[in-house]
C-alpha cells in the first residue's frame, strides 16, 4: 500500500465516468431481460468494442485503446455494477485471452487476433477447466498429440507437423459465442503441470462441438459451455508461447483475471449499495421510512465497508501491475476478499429490501445469484488461501 496514489489521473476519471455513462445507458435498462431471457444483446460486444472497452491497456498497435491496469478495473467496476454477464464476457475475451495472446503471442498471432477481439468483431473464450479437473487444473488430461504429416495433413499446415487434440472443456465462459479458444493441452509425458502447452484454436476447426449450459444459477445472459474436441487438428503456430509452459501462461493469465474477477465483485457490491440505500429511503414501516431503523442502518453500513475495502485491495493490484511489481499474491487476497464480499453484500441488500429483495422485479436477488459464482471461478476462495497460505509460510499446502 505504501506509494499508492489514490488520487485517479483525468484520464483514468474520463474513463470511468465514460463507463458509467455507458453501462447506464446501454446495460442497466436490459440486464433483468437478458437475465431472464439467459443470453445477454449479443450487440452489446460490438459496442464495448467501439467505445474502446475490449482494448483496454492493449497497444494501440493491435487495435487497443491503450490504458492502465487502474483504467481496466474502473471499467470493470462499472461493467460488474451494470451486468455482471457482460462484466463476465469482457473479462474472459480481453482479460483472459486478448492480454494473454498480448504478453506471450508471436507477431503472426497478435496480428491475427487482437485487432478482432478488440474490436468486438471476435469473442474469445479461456479452456483450461475439465469435467475431472477444476482446482486441479495442473493434472489435465485433454491431449495435443504432435503428428509430423505423413499422413493426413490438414490443407495449409505448415512444416514443424500438426497438433492433433483430443478431449473436453467444462464450465467455459464465452463457450458458444467464441471465436478462438486459449485452450490448454497435454503435450509432452512431463509430469503434471509441466506437460501442458497453450494453443489458439478458432472455434469453427473441425471436431471441435459446443454445447450451452443452461439452468445457472447465476450470471444467466453468459453463454456457458462445454467443449468437445475429437481429433481437432492445428498447425504448429497455434502453439502459444513454448511447448511445455502452458501452466505458466494460464497461471499469468489468472493472476491479472482475479484482479479483472475482484473489480467486477466490486460494481456488485457497489450497485447493491446503491440500491439498499435507495430503498431505505422510499419504504416506510411503523410510521418512518426504514432508514430510520437502527438495524437497518447496520446492514447499509457493511455493505459500504464491504465496498470500499474490496475496493482498495483491487486498485492496489492495478496499481502494482502498472508500476511493474509483484502482484500474484495481493491479487489473491483482492479476489477472496472482493468475491466473499460481493456475496455479503448482495445478501444484505436483499435483507434490506425484505419480501421484495426475493423477486426479480428489484435488483438484490439478481446481484446475490451473481456474486455467487466469484467464489468459485479462477480458483475457489479456499484455493486463493492456499496461494496466500504458501507465500507466507514457505509451504505449499495444495
Ligand atoms: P473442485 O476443484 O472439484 O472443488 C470442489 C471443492 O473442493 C471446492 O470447494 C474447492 O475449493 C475444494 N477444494 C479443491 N481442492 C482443494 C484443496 N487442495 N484444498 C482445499 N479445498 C479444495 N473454467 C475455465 O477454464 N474457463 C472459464 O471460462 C470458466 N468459466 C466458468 C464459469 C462458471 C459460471 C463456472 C461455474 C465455472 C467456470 N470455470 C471456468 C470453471 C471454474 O474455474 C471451476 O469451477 C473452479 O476452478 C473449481 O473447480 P471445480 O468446479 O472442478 O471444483
Amino acid at each position: 500500500m505504501i506509494g499508492m496514489n489514490l488520487e485517479l489521473s483525468e484520464e483514468q476519471t474520463a474513463v470511468r465516468q465514460l463507463a458509467r455513462d455507458f453501462v447506464d445507458r446501454e446495460i442497466v435498462p436490459h440486464a433483468v431481460a437478458w437475465d431472464r431471457a439467459e443470453e445477454v444483446d449479443r450487440a452489446i460486444v460490438k459496442k464495448l468494442g467501439e467505445v474502446g472497452f475490449l482494448g483496454l491497456t492493449i497497444d494501440e498497435e493491435y487495435g487497443g485503446s491503450g490504458g492502465d491496469h487502474l483504467a481496466y478495473c474502473l471499467v470493470t467496476e462499472e461493467l460488474g455494477r451494470g451486468d455482471s454477464s457482460v462484466r463476465g464476457i469482457v473479462s474472459v475475451s480481453l482479460g483472459l485471452v486478448a492480454k494473454t495472446i498480448a504478453a506471450w503471442g508471436s507477431e503472426e498471432q497478435k496480428r491475427r487476433w487482437l485487432p478482432g477481439l478488440t474490436a468486438g468483431e471476435y469473442v474469445g473464450c479461456f479452456g483450461l477447466t475439465e469435467p475431472g479437473t477444476g482446482s486441479d487444473a495442473g493434472n489435465l488430461t485433454t491431449r495435443a498429440v504432435r503428428d509430423d504429416g505423413s499422413t493426413s495433413r490438414s490443407s495449409g499446415a505448415e512444416s514443424g507437423g500438426d497438433y492433433v487434440i483430443n478431449g473436453t472443456k467444462m464450465f467455459i465462459t464465452n463457450g458458444t459465442w467464441a471465436d478462438v479458444v486459449l485452450l490448454f493441452a497435454r503435450s509432452t509425458d512431463a509430469p503434471g503441470h509441466k506437460g501442458v502447452s497453450a494453443f489458439l484454436v478458432p472455434t469453427d476447426t473441425p471436431g471441435l462441438t459446443r454445447r450451452t449450459l443452461h439452468g445457472k444459477l447465476g450470471l444467466r445472459g453468459q453463454a456457458t459451455a462445454e467443449l468437445v474436441l475429437e481429433d481437432v487438428r492445428v498447425p504448429a503456430s497455434a502453439l502459444l508461447g513454448e511447448e511445455g509452459k502452458g501452466f505458466s501462461v494460464a497461471m499469468s493469465a489468472l493472476a491479472k483475471g482475479r484482479m479483472s474477477v475482484a473489480a467486477g465483485c466490486v460494481g456488485i457490491a457497489q450497485a447493491a449499495l446503491d440500491a439498499a440505500v435507495r430503498y431505505a429511503g422510499e419504504r416506510e414501516q411503523f410510521g418512518r421510512t426504514i432508514a430510520h431503523h437502527q438495524l437497518v442502518q447496520e446492514l447499509i453500513s457493511d455493505i459500504a465497508v464491504d465496498v470500499d475495502a474490496a475496493r482498495l485491495l483491487t486498485w492496489r493490484v492495478a496499481d502494482l501491475i502498472d508500476r511493474g511489481l509483484p502482484f500474484a499474491v495481493e491479487s489473491s487476497k483482492a479476489k477472496l476478499f472482493a468475491s466473499e464480499a460481493a456475496v455479503r453484500a448482495a445478501n444484505n441488500a436483499l435483507q434490506v429490501f425484505g419480501g421484495y429483495g426475493y423477486i426479480d422485479e428489484y435488483p438484490a436477488g439478481k446481484l446475490l445469484r451473481d456474486a455467487r459464482v466469484m467464489t468459485l471461478y479462477e480458483g475457489t476462495s479456499q484455493i486463493q488461501k492456499l496461494v496466500i497460505g504458501r507465500a507466507l509460510t514457505g509451504v505449499s499446502a495444495f
